[in-house]
């Protein structure tokens, strides 16, 4: 008898991982030495920074910081548990309640991060005999959210309102007829920078008795008034747009998910969501940050002025210079380049020259759609963009692409 050799269990490990690295999509990490601020130490080199989602400047903010040291003080830590059972501080209610009042919804409920928000509710909303319609850009913790719900899914195309109503109309046609429709998109897109039409969302939606969800995590601190994001952006009321969801790791310059609605929504879903209810709360740091970053975008709207100028003055330099912004009509303002090889060598040599922009290549987009993902902050000056803007020139000139 042939003695067969025992398989290895875990030989997959290293062979998917030299797989990833010998196709060149392995994540090869950067280390930020020091605050996340405009100009920053990464690797050891000093740069620019053009990468980061820290739209206002506020992770480094007096403010936020104070406060986050004087939660830890005053409650510790740590919350030692979940929120249902004795993690829930005082702290996080005024959070939640500040929220409410910032976003003029009912009520607001906070996650641990946004992808805790997407996926532990997504699935709870739509169920058996429902569908999920979703844009075909929409972001990964929206489809991990969606895979996790029992109830049937349809894509429409990226930011095509006729064709989500043409999705919504053929699912009417269905017996027995779905029980509920929820319509999910991002606010604005994190690789091309472009709004979700939401107003036209919301319409159809109406229309069809279909709920509507918006991740907002790119639009909040950047679009509507005193950066209130997207539905504030739109002018939308709260039953037109029944579920709006963020995260405070972005313009607010911290950590954690929220969601954004009536009074029905949160009680539903904080008794429903999976990741809420089994997962340790935010510590008091992370809790006291965040009430300071929303008091600061009541208080200092030069921040949010501050970002859309920065964002004008260097898209239209990257334009002025000859390259393609692609759909961007918010701080992402992708430079795009074409060839992921070609995009990845930018990247490189801009890195040399002391500015930070990731590359975005396949299979995150398309083949021949490779850019350079710049992001604005309110907190670079005008001097840091020109500089930026003399690299792009360089190199784009170096590699024969203006
Ligand atoms: N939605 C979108 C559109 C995002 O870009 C992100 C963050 N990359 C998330 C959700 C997840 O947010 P968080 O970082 O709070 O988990």
């Amino acid at each position: 008898m042939v003695r067969m050799l025992p398989r290895d269990p875990v030989g997959f490990l290293r062979s998917e991982y030299e797989q990833l690295v010998s196709n060149e999509l392995d994540w090869k990490l950067r280390i930020l030495q020091g605050p996340s601020s405009p100009r920053c130490i990464v690797d050891g080199k000093k740069v620019i920074m053009l990468c980061s989602n820290n739209y206002l400047g506020l992770s480094n903010h007096p403010k936020l910081k104070k406060a986050a040291i004087q939660a830890v003080k005053t409650h510790g830590a740590g919350s030692g548990s979940v929120r249902p059972i004795a993690g829930n501080m005082d702290l996080h209610m005024t959070l939640e309640r500040k929220l409410a009042e910032f976003k003029e919804a009912e009520a607001s409920l906070v996650y641990q991060t946004g992808f805790a928000a997407n996926s532990g509710l997504i699935p709870q909303l739509a169920d058996a005999g429902d569908l999920i319609v979703s844009d075909e850009l929409n972001h990964g913790s929206i489809i991990d959210g969606v895979r996790l719900s029992k109830a049937e899914r349809a894509v429409y195309k990226h930011c095509d309102a006729e064709d989500l109503a043409r999705v919504i109309q053929k699912a009417e046609e269905r017996s027995p007829a779905y029980q509920r429709i929820l319509v999910i998109t991002d606010g604005v897109f994190s690789m091309d920078g472009d709004i979700a039409p939401l107003d036209e969302i919301a319409r159809i939606a109406h229309d069809h008795g279909a709920m509507v969800y918006v991740d907002d995590a790119h639009g909040e601190g950047v679009l509507g008034k005193g950066g209130r994001g997207i539905v504030s952006h739109f002018m939308l009321k709260r039953d037109q747009v029944q579920v709006e969801m963020g995260t405070f790791s972005k313009a607010f310059g911290v950590v954690g998910g929220h969601v954004s609605g009536s009074r029905d929504l949160i009680n539903f879903a904080y008794n429903k969501s999976r990741t809420w209810l089994l997962s340790g709360s935010h510590p008091p740091a992370v809790v006291a940050a965040c009430i300071a970053a929303i008091e600061v975008l009541e208080t200092e709207p030069e921040h949010v002025k501050n970002l859309w100028s920065n964002t004008d003055y260097f898209r239209k330099g990257i334009q002025n210079l000859g390259f393609d912004t692609g759909a961007s009509q918010t701080p992402i303002i992708p430079v795009m380049i074409g060839d992921s090889g070609v995009a990845k060598k930018f990247s490189a040599r801009l890195f040399e020259q002391g500015i930070f922009a990731l590359p975005i290549v396949f299979p995150m987009v398309a083949k021949d759609r490779a850019r350079i993902r710049t992001i604005m902050n309110a907190a670079l000056t005008k001097y840091d963009l020109d500089e930026a803007l003399l690299a792009f020139e360089k190199i784009g000139k170096e590699l024969g692409l203006i």
